[in-house]
């Protein structure tokens, strides 16, 4: 399991290194920790989760520069950079109702970037002032979002 060796499990309640981590095994990237990003990003982790309180499956957080590439993520990608999630709807939500909610408290939470995918919603927090929306429909959603 990867942790942080001043952090504990995760940087908030509900959000563990090991989710953030990139699925080929490297660690969320400490510089990232240190930068402060990862806890904007666990706050809109953490408020998202909160509209249901029900536990929220991360399919995609970190990914480094090679996975990234490897499974044919989009180039400067917000995963790379440490912003990003792809997060599937809790138990017994409809991936409509999940994006929708998700939508309207966008600028609230602090999401700068978000997609919606067959089976996940895709959140960040580029730094740009505004709300990028966009709608992927690729069979390889849940690895290139
Ligand atoms: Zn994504």
């Amino acid at each position: 399991m990867v942790t942080s060796p001043f952090l504990g499990n995760g940087p908030s309640v509900h959000l563990t290194w090991k989710e953030l981590g990139c699925k080929d095994g490297t660690p969320y990237p400490k510089k990232f920790i240190l930068d402060g990003r990862v806890f904007k990003l666990a706050a809109v982790f953490e408020d998202i989760r909160g509209i249901w309180n029900k536990p929220i499956t991360i399919h995609s957080a970190y990914r480094t520069p090679e996975y990234n590439k490897k499974i044919g993520g989009a180039r400067n990608s917000q995963h790379v950079q440490g912003r990003a999630l792809d997060l599937a709807p809790p138990k017994g939500i409809k991936l409509d109702d999940f994006y929708n909610k998700i939508k309207s408290n966008a600028s609230e939470f602090g999401i700068h970037g978000l997609g919606k995918y067959t089976t996940f919603v895709h959140v960040d927090i580029r730094p740009v002032d505004r709300l990028v929306v966009w709608y992927g429909n690729g069979v390889k959603d849940s690895a290139t979002a």
